[in-house]
């Protein structure tokens, strides 16, 4: 009897604890893990939402770039970080949708190990080349990627990253298995690309919209059913002749399971504040991101969506890629 008094007096001073924890949130600056270098879409997002949420939340949201393994090593990181709402990520498609169907032992389970805060945007796929890859288009590149297959170069972001995916689905449509160099992120990537190292990439618009508009690399097809108004000449797969490539990615906020449910909507209050505040919105749209409204940007549409993808790509990929 005076044990069990005992532990419940623990228990109630514990949940007081964490009530008080929870009633001061921020008291501290909010580490945001990007699972990519610098300077690729997941990095560019995390930026720009995090800018708008620290003025939200009265403390700044700091990006720390853990790369490595296709985003899952900066994901796992997420998974294992205390449990207090100082340490979130910024996962993708890839950390959060594909990953465990090309990591048999990947630590940790999108959708059990951690507590989604929201959607922060949605990113559709463009095809680009160096600028001096001698193709006219889209219908040429296709044809010059099958001709020169075995010396044709492909960057991405690592195993499981939504460059590397989506291409795999772009060469499984063209029949070819090209080469594939693996960056850090598609930052890096991009910079190659520039620099005329590597051929092409199927990257993410928000990071790539600028270079193309500036003329130092091309963008041949956005995988979309409409052009975006971020790359209007940039026509669509359909016109440009592959019309079943359709793919688009995403980015989105998530918290290691376990951070009180106060916190948790805070942080996703300060989300849904972000991607609504019209020039955060605008600054997305601006590089091509497709933002949510508060409720696509709900944590339950983005359990939801984890969830969908994760049907999507698991056996997709553990059917195509052989370990
Ligand atoms: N776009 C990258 C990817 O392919 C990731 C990044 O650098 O944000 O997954």
């Amino acid at each position: 009897m005076k044990i069990h008094h005992l532990l419940g007096a623990t228990a109630i001073l514990a949940l007081g604890t964490l009530g008080a924890m929870a009633q001061g949130y921020p008291t501290k600056p909010i580490t945001v893990v990007v699972p990519f270098a610098a300077g690729g879409p997941t990095d560019v997002i995390a930026r720009i939402v995090g800018e708008h949420m620290s003025k939200t939340l009265g403390q700044p949201l700091i990006v720390e770039n853990v790369a490595g393994a296709g985003g899952t090593t900066g994901q796992a990181r997420v998974a294992k970080a205390a449990p207090d709402g100082y340490t979130i990520g910024m996962g993708h498609m890839g950390t959060l949708g594909a990953s465990p169907g090309l990591y048999p032992n990947l630590t940790y389970d999108p959708q059990k190990d951690f507590q989604p805060i929201g959607l922060a945007a949605g990113t559709p796929i463009v095809i680009v080349t160096r600028k001096d890859l001698p193709v006219k288009d889209f219908k040429e590149f296709m044809d010059y990627a099958k001709k020169n297959e075995k010396t044709i170069n492909q960057a991405h972001a690592g195993s499981g990253s939504v460059s590397h995916i989506t291409c795999i689905l772009l060469h499984e449509m063209l029949k070819i298995d090209p080469n594939s160099i693996p960056y850090r992120g598609t930052g890096p990537a991009v910079t190659d690309l520039i620099g005329g190292k590597v051929d092409y990439i199927c990257d993410q618009i928000v990071s790539v919209s600028s270079q193309v508009k500036g003329g130092t690399i091309r963008g041949l097809a956005i995988a979309t059913p409409e052009r975006s108004p971020a790359l209007a000449d940039v026509p669509t797969t359909k016109e440009a002749g592959l019309p079943a490539y359709q793919v688009s990615a995403w980015n989105a906020l998530v918290a290691p399971k376990g951070v009180p449910a106060d916190v948790m909507k805070k942080l996703s209050d300060a989300l849904i504040a972000a991607v609504t505040d019209p020039a955060t919105k605008k600054k997305l749209e601006d590089l091509g991101g497709v933002v949510p409204d508060a409720k696509g940007a709900s944590p339950e549409a983005l359990a939801a969506l984890i969830k969908s993808e994760n049907d999507r790509w698991v056996p997709l990929l553990k059917a195509k890629v052989k370990p």
